[in-house]
Parts: C-alpha cells; structure tokens; sequence
C-alpha cells in the first residue's frame, strides 16, 4: 500500500479522507449522529421530529422532520464538505443562532456508514432522494415521500472497523443518544420529539409551551413539581433555571442540564457555577438537580471551540459564574422552600404504596436537619464541626482531650479495636436528647451517636451481604411505578444481574419508567423512587468505569457510595425517641462491624467518656 507513496511528500488529502477524519471528531458515538441530524432539523424549523434508534444506533440511526427541506438542487450540496446555509460572512460567526454553521456534519456522517436522504421542500410536487456508502455517492433520483426530510444513517463505521470496535454495548450507545434527546428536548419544549428504540413502545414528547412540562416528560412529574424556578436578567444576561431544593439530591452530575443561547453544553464553569450555589446547602458528595439556560450577548460568547459545538468560551467568565451563583442563590432565600415545597414523601408517584406507617415523621426530621453536614462518611477534616457539635452540648472539653475522643474510636481512622470488648453487654443508661445513646462501660461512659451508629451497622450489613450471597430483598406489597430518565432505565438494564444482587427487583414499565416489586429488606421503608433514582445514579457511573478491571473492583466505589446513601436515608436520626430494645439492637450491632479501618472516611460513633476524665474535671485527681 504504502509503497507507492513515498515518506515525507506533501499531497493534499483526497476529500474521502478529509471527510473520513472530521467524522473523528465530529462523529464520535451514534449519540452524536442522533445530535447532529436533529440539530439539523430544529434549524430547519421542524415542528416535529422523529428519531428511529436500533441497536444502539449501530445498525441504523434515522431522522424525520417536518422541516423546511432541501431543493432537488441544494441536496448533493448538504453532502459537500463546508457546505451549509446558515453562515456565509467570517462576520456571522460571531452571531450564530442556528446549532451548525460549520457545514461538516452531513458529509461526515455519510463517510463512515452506509447514508440515505431523503428531502421535500414544503409545497414541493416531489422530492429527491440521494444515497450513498462510505461517502461515495450510489444513486440520486427524484422520490416520492412526506414534506421535510429524512435521513438514515445505517452500519454506522462499518467502513472504519477501528471505530466500530469501540462502541459499546448497544443500552449504553443508546444511553447517550437518549441523553442527547433529552437535552435538546429540554431547550425545545415547542418542538414533538418521538422516539423508537428497536421495537418498544415510541416516547411520545407532545409539544408544550411551559419548559415546566417538558421537564415533567423528561425527569418526572415529582421533579419538576419540586423544582424551584430561576428567572433573573441584567444586562447582557440572563439566567433562566430550575433548580432543587436542597432536599432533593442525586449521588452524581447527571440531572444537570446545562444551556448556552439555546445551545446544550457541558461546559465546566456553568456546572461549577451551579453546583457552588449549594456550597454548604448539600451533603457532601452529593448534587442538586438543575435545568439551567443561560442567555448572554453572542458577541460575548464563542461557540466555535469544539467541532461538536458542546464546549463554549465566554469573554467575561467571572461574571456569567458570578450572575448564575447570585441568581440561584437569591431565588433559594426569597422562597420558603422549607415549608412551601411538598415533602418528597407526599408526592403520588413513587411512594406510592409504601407499606411504612413512620415516613412522614422521618421526613420531618429530615427536613429539619437540611443545612447541616448530613455526610456520616465525611472526610477527616469534618472532625472538626463534630467537636463542635459536641461543644453546644454544655460540656466544656479541653482542646488537648478533643482529638483523642474524636480519633479513638472513630470507624477506619486507624484504629483497628474497638473502645470496648463488646458494646451488646454494656448497661443502657438511656437517651440523651433522643439523639445519643448513654450506656456504662467498665472504663466509664460511653455515649453513642445513634444515627452514626445505626448508619455504620446498616452500610456494613449491605457490604457483606453484596459481597457475600446478594443482598436480602423485600417485595412491596404493592408494587410502585417509579419514572426514569431514559439513561437511568438503560443503566438499569445493562445490569440486570447487579440490580438483582444488590437486593431490588425491577422490571420495565413502559418507555419512561420501572415498576418495583421489591428492594432491600435492610432499607425497607426507604422511599422507594429515591432508591431506584440513587441506584441507576451508581450504575450509571460505574459504566463509566475502566472495562479492563474484574467487576468486583470496578463496582466497589460507585456502589460503596450507594450503599453509604442507603444507609444513610434507612437509619435512625437524630431526635427519633428509639424503644428500648431498638436501642440495644444498636449497640448489639456495633459488635457485628469490622472495625478495620476499611473504608477512608467516618466520625466518630462511639466517645468515651473516662473516669479518669470525669475525675479530672471533677477536679477529685
Ligand atoms: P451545518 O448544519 O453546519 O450547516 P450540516 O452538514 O449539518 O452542516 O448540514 C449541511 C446543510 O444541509 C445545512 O446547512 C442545511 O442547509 C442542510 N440540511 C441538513 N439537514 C437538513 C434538514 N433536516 N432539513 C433541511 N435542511 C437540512
Ligand atoms: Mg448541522
């Protein structure tokens, strides 16, 4: 092959190359052909668009418009590199308000499949069709067919067999398409969006004109009820956004949707802008909810800095962090949102159906416990604010004794015994505060965080259990609908065999949504849509995860953090008056956690207080 090209002799590439290399960038994954076709058809004001997924989008990927379409004449055009409508001067490119401009993507996606178009300008007698493999054109004919356009892309990357090698398994190509739909959904709520995967049921997205109601669609009902909405101008920008209260929480990023003028992105400092305005609102490792559309001046914006248009550049990026901060901030601090938003549990949706007379008073304490640092696997660091804690009890503690009491006996701080043989046979005293168990050691009093400590046991209990046989599952006496994202039900379904051992059982409920049938017995009473939400949450991550690592490995971290919320949500708070055999069940289950340190994190759960402390203080040594 190569022979006849000597090294080192500059030619210019045949444009079947050219086109074969911008497919690289601009064609990453069949997410970014369902991106760019639909795209299309939006800025060619299409009132409705309907996408044909199949097998992930590997064997075919088609889009149907009602849009303005494309001539007889124009149509061999769209498939020339550099050839598009909507910029003619380098002066429009700083005014761009259509998605493409740079007129590459139709012939990139015909040189890496097998590519069929189909086109009727609107009052048109007829249209014209244009097939064509590996970019090379096959045939062109005037065709019969619907007003608008039609595009099929089938075998995408058939012709680059390095490319094919690397998609992923089909739930997961699908994944991202759906993720892409779903973002240009949210910016276009005018617009129906009707979608089939293979050969389910079609998502119907009706055209609507309140984004409240897309959003609905999107996330779900009990979301986009429960979101706060954003809206704050000045000059040069304007921030539109729904936002979560701080109650309603994801374990990752995904439920951030981010807008630039009209544009989705995925642009760090938008992100990071919305997410610091909950600096210390949230639990750590946790984030908010939030559908955000940022409108600024397009002089002061650069949309040509990825050639697949997701990243953008701001000329004054301060000050678009600075406004966003502000706007969402304000509107958390003006609205009432404790008391004026519904408790998740309310909601008819997902906690429908919960067989557990105690929620709403465990939702009330929850609520109540909003702002402070909920995080029980905090980092080292948070010792501090628990000794603070500790402070506000009254009980005077000398700087040089707080650190012991906070080290020794925390969980995975470094040290492997436990501060007694066994906390299951020491005398209860009682309840401090419905918040700390007091019970009497021979060394003196030891006084257990109820909460930790219950959260300890449950986290452990879930650990083992996953590792060992599969954790214990309970049915739902009536079963309940819980709505999904698309990409959290094809995480849930690339993995049904985790789904089941880690104690849930699922089965699909249309297009949109995931009856439950049963979860873990050890976190039975938890609200049931939050589960199966913090589930898909870990799935979803590890999927990111490196292919190459045996499972076990590859699943430990996201479901580490899965478990840790679990348990979390299913144990006793603070301020909940437990009976007294709960709260020797507590104490009889420290005894059954390893107290290795195993895992980086954790407070303290158990402090004792010494006789020879108390005598110290009592001043009686
Ligand atoms: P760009 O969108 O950057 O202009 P594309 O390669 O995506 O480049 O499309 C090239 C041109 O083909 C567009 O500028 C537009 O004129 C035309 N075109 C593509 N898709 C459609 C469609 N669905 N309806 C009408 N015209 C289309
Ligand atoms: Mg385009």
């Amino acid at each position: 092959m190569s022979s006849q090209v000597e090294k080192g002799q500059i030619r210019l590439l045949s444009d079947a190359l050219v086109d074969q290399i911008a497919a690289g960038e601009v064609v990453e994954r069949p997410a970014s052909v369902v991106k760019e076709l639909v795209e299309n058809s939006l800025d060619a004001e299409a009132r409705r668009i309907r996408v044909e997924v199949r097998d992930g989008g590997a064997a075919l990927i088609a889009v149907s418009d009602d849009g303005l379409g494309m001539s007889p004449a124009e149509l061999p055009m769209a498939l020339q590199r550099h050839a598009t409508s909507k910029l003619s001067s380098a002066a429009d490119l700083t005014r761009i308000v259509s998605f493409g401009f740079r007129g590459e993507a139709l012939p990139a996606i015909a040189s890496v499949s097998r590519f069929r178009i189909f086109s009727r300008v609107r009052g048109a007698e007829y249209g014209y069709e244009i097939t064509s493999e590996a970019g090379e054109i096959q045939s062109e004919r005037e065709a019969g067919g619907p007003e608008g356009t039609r595009i099929e892309v089938a075998d995408l990357f058939a012709s680059v067999p390095a490319r094919r090698k690397f998609l992923k398994r089909p739930g997961t190509e699908w994944g991202h398409a759906a993720d892409w739909l779903a973002r240009l959904a949210l910016v276009r709520p005018d617009i129906h969006i009707e979608t089939q995967r293979d050969d389910r049921k079609a998502t119907i997205w009706p055209a609507c004109s309140d984004p409240r109601d897309r959003i609905a669609m999107i996330l779900s009902d009990d979301d986009a009820a429960a979101l706060i909405e954003v809206d704050h101008r000045e000059p040069g920008c304007r921030v539109h956004a729904f936002v979560s209260t701080p109650e309603r929480t994801r374990p990752n990023g995904q439920g951030l949707y981010l807008f630039v003028n009209g544009r989705p992105v995925r642009d760090r400092l938008l992100r990071h802008a919305l997410i610091e305005s909950y600096r210390d609102l949230l639990p750590r490792g946790r984030f908010p909810i939030g559908v955000l559309f940022a409108e600024v001046d397009p002089d002061t914006l650069d949309v040509n800095v990825h050639p697949a248009k997701w990243e953008v550049r701001f000329t004054d990026p301060q000050s678009i962090h600075r406004t966003i901060r502000h706007a969402i901030r304000d509107a958390m601090s003006s609205r009432s949102w404790l008391g004026g938003i519904r408790a998740p549990g309310e909601s008819a949706g997902a906690s429908a159906g919960q067989p557990h007379a105690g929620t709403p008073r465990m939702q009330a304490t929850r609520a109540a416990s909003v702002g402070t640092d909920d995080w029980i696997f905090a980092r080292a660091g948070d010792r501090a604010s628990h000794v603070a804690e500790t402070e506000h009890t009254g009980i005077p503690i000398s700087p040089t004794l707080r650190d012991p009491f906070a080290s020794e006996f925390s969980v995975g701080e470094g040290t492997p015994t436990p501060p007694v043989a066994s906390f299951g046979s020491l005398q209860i005293l009682g309840q401090l505060r419905a918040s700390y168990l007091l019970a009497e050691s021979d060394d003196g009093l030891m006084v257990v965080d109820q909460h930790a400590a219950h959260e300890r046991i449950l986290y452990e209990g879930l650990r083992k259990s996953w590792f060992e046989s599969g954790v214990a599952r309970q049915g739902l006496l009536t079963p309940v609908t819980v709505e999904l994202s698309a990409g959290a039900i094809a995480a849930l379904e690339e993995a049904p065999d985790l789904v089941e051992r880690l104690g849930f059982e699922l089965e699909a409920f249309g297009e949109g949504a995931v009856l439950v049938r049963a979860i873990p017995a050890e976190v039975a009473g938890q609200d049931v849509g939050e589960l199966v939400v913090e589930l898909a949450g870990a799935l979803a991550e590890v999927e990111r995860g490196d292919d190459s690592e045996p499972s076990a490995t590859r699943w430990l971290p996201s479901l580490d953090r899965l478990f840790a919320t679990m348990a979390c949500h299913s144990a006793r708070r603070f301020g909940d008056r437990l009976p007294a055999a709960e709260q020797r069940a507590i104490l009889a289950g420290l005894d059954t956690i390893p107290w290795a340190p195993t895992c980086p994190h954790g407070r303290p759960v158990a402090i004792l207080l010494s006789h020879e402390d108390l005598e110290l203080r009592f001043r009686r040594r």
